[in-house]
């Protein structure tokens, strides 16, 4: 059985977390405390964490870093509304994935479910996986992108990086966390090859690509694709 531990001061936002995760099939943990978590964490085998930032005594990211510095289970952090530093700060300490409050119970499951299906690496289905978003459609199997349906070239890195974007899309995802993923860890190259990039994926996939509606800059902090929705 997957088990989950759930890192959550808040009482009611801890029982509906452990209500609606057991509902799914997981056996899951809820402690409200920063140090338990560490603790239970070091003693048991736990598939995933959801943990809350804002906790008293030993903050969330106290925790991450220190869950970090004995294990990669995935770990979702969850943050208030706004507190965009602080996404940023759990990806780099290497979070797997964020919701914000209020989140719904659907969104947080399905990125709990992307997580322990991309960490299982199992071989994907036969169906090919498909990001779609505003003009852009991207097979990332048949490694093809079109653009309001038609199939336009796009370089490895360019393809990858727009993969990343839409992969989370309508969502910020921090400029360390892309030059890493997708030039590698740690990055030491020149950051700016990240805005070259940019510019060329504006270039084929924006109407006008010197006000961007899709590839946008979210200032001084990384790059999101916009939400259609
Ligand atoms: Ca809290």
């Amino acid at each position: 059985m997957t088990s989950i531990l759930v890192v959550e001061d808040e009482e009611t936002l801890a029982e509906s977390l452990r209500y609606n995760l057991a509902r799914e099939g997981y056996e899951v943990t809820v402690v409200a405390d920063g140090r338990l978590a560490v603790e239970y964490h070091r003693r048991r085998a736990i598939d995933l964490v959801v943990l809350d930032l804002m906790l008293p005594g030993l903050g969330g990211l106290d925790v991450l870093r220190q869950i970090r510095s004995s294990s990669d289970v995935p770990v979702v952090v969850v943050t208030a509304k706004d507190a965009e530093a602080d996404v940023v700060a759990g990806l780099e300490l290497g979070a797997d994935d964020y919701v914000t409050k209020p989140f719904s119970m659907r969104e947080l499951i399905s990125r709990i479910r992307g997580i322990l299906r991309r960490a299982s690496r199992v071989p994907r289905s036969v169906d090919s996986l498909v990001f779609e978003g505003g003009p852009v459609s991207l097979d990332v199997d048949r490694h093809e992108v079109r653009i309001d349906g038609e199939l336009v070239d796009f370089r490895p890195k360019e393809f990858e990086l727009l993969e990343a974007l839409l992969a989370r899309k309508g969502r910020l995802v921090p400029r360390q966390i892309l030059l890493e993923e997708i030039w590698g860890v740690p990055f030491f190259g020149d950051p700016k090859t990240l805005d070259v990039h940019i510019r060329r994926l504006r270039e084929k996939v924006e109407q006008t690509p010197r006000s961007p509606e899709w590839i946008v800059t979210v200032r001084g902090l990384g790059y999101k694709f916009a939400d259609d929705r």
